[in-house]
């Protein structure tokens, strides 16, 4: 496998794995609509500005550079916004990734990666959880994101089109040379809310839920390193090559840590103690979520080496100190 089609590729995941597909020697085409993305993101490969929506458009991309496999990170990601707007998530999750589905179809490509999510766990009864426990999702996000894997699983069994489906637990950190990290406009996620708490950007955290049956009553979350998840999807293809079925795998470290003891590091990686203040539960949430990728592991000869909280806060750091001058830069360019 040569060349690869990579929806959302000049977004937070997407980049970092399209950086390691061009180190690789890949030919990558990143098929973007850039509203969550950013062009300075994509390190190589060449981008096109298209949307999922737009089938014609897709078909004729997907015609002139026939990828050999189609990778897809194109979608929306916030649970609390997929609960007020659920057929948001509908439209841009499932149905567009239909659409990529039936243009991949028409054109004959077998091999595709999609980036699922633990939350199609919902609330396991045993953690850490493994691929064999059933879909649960608490949320249309999660629900969003179990269906696609429902189409897989039938067109897979349908006929010779093989996928892998990884299931992302909670990805943080940046690139550490620091040249690609999170850059969402409102960023909802925790390690990137606590580091801009602790720029001044935002003027407190708020702690979702203090009374869960944890440890210390807050929600515990497996935070993977995203550059550990980026060798993950490389390691698909070569899977996939050597004529590996289709499978579901689970990314994640297998251990995690609640909210406040990711308060406490980042208050250590910054130097700052910024303020916090507990809240009420945010809707659809899970009390916790641990990944067994034990199947990974065997299976792909997974071998992370960033499960350390420090570094994964610390490149995130890094990249969120710079991250203002850079989007000041590109919005001056314009
Ligand atoms: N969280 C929080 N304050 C925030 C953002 C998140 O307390 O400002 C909590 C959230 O309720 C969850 C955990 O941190 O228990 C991880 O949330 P995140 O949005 O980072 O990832 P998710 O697990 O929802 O994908």
């Amino acid at each position: 496998m040569k060349k690869i089609f990579v929806t959302g590729g000049a977004g937070y995941i997407g980049s970092h794995v399209v950086r390691d597909l061009g180190k690789k020697g890949y030919d990558v085409l990143i098929y973007d609509n850039l509203s969550t993305g950013h062009e300075w993101a994509v390190l190589s490969g060449r981008l096109v500005k298209g949307d999922l929506a737009d089938k014609s458009f897709l078909d004729e991309v997907i015609k002139d550079f026939k990828p050999d496999a189609v990778m897809h990170f194109a979608a929306l990601i916030q649970v609390e916004e997929s609960v007020r707007e659920p057929l948001k998530y509908f439209r841009n999750n499932t149905a567009n990734a239909m659409n990529l589905l039936e243009v991949m179809l028409e054109n004959r490509i077998k091999n595709f990666i999609f980036s699922s999510t633990a939350a199609v766990y919902g609330i396991p009864d045993k953690l850490p959880v493994n691929e064999d426990v059933p879909m649960n999702p608490t949320n249309p996000y999660g629900e969003s994101k179990a269906m696609v894997e429902q189409m897989l699983s039938d067109l897979s069994n349908a006929s010779d089109f093989n996928y892998i489906a990884l299931r992302y637990f909670n990805v943080a950190g940046a690139d550490s040379q620091g040249r690609i990290g999170q850059a969402y406009k409102e960023s909802t996620h925790l390690i990137t809310r606590a580091l801009k708490t602790a720029k001044g950007e935002l003027p407190k955290l708020l702690i979702f839920g203090a009374d869960y049956m944890t440890s210390d009553g807050t929600c515990i979350r497996d935070y993977i390193h995203v550059d550990d998840l980026s060798v993950a999807h490389i390691l698909t293809l070569d899977y996939l090559s050597d004529n590996g079925k289709s499978r579901v795998f689970n990314c994640g470290y297998g251990h995690g840590y609640s909210v406040r003891e990711v308060v406490q590091a980042a208050k250590k990686v910054t130097g700052i103690d910024f303020r916090t203040e507990e809240t009420g539960r945010r809707d659809g949430d899970s009390p916790a979520l641990l990944a067994d990728s034990s199947r990974l592991k065997a299976e792909l000869n997974w071998k992370p080496k960033h499960d350390d909280l420090g570094y994964i806060i610390k490149t995130a750091w890094e990249w969120e100190k710079k991250l203002d001058t850079i989007l000041n830069k590109c919005t001056g360019d314009k």
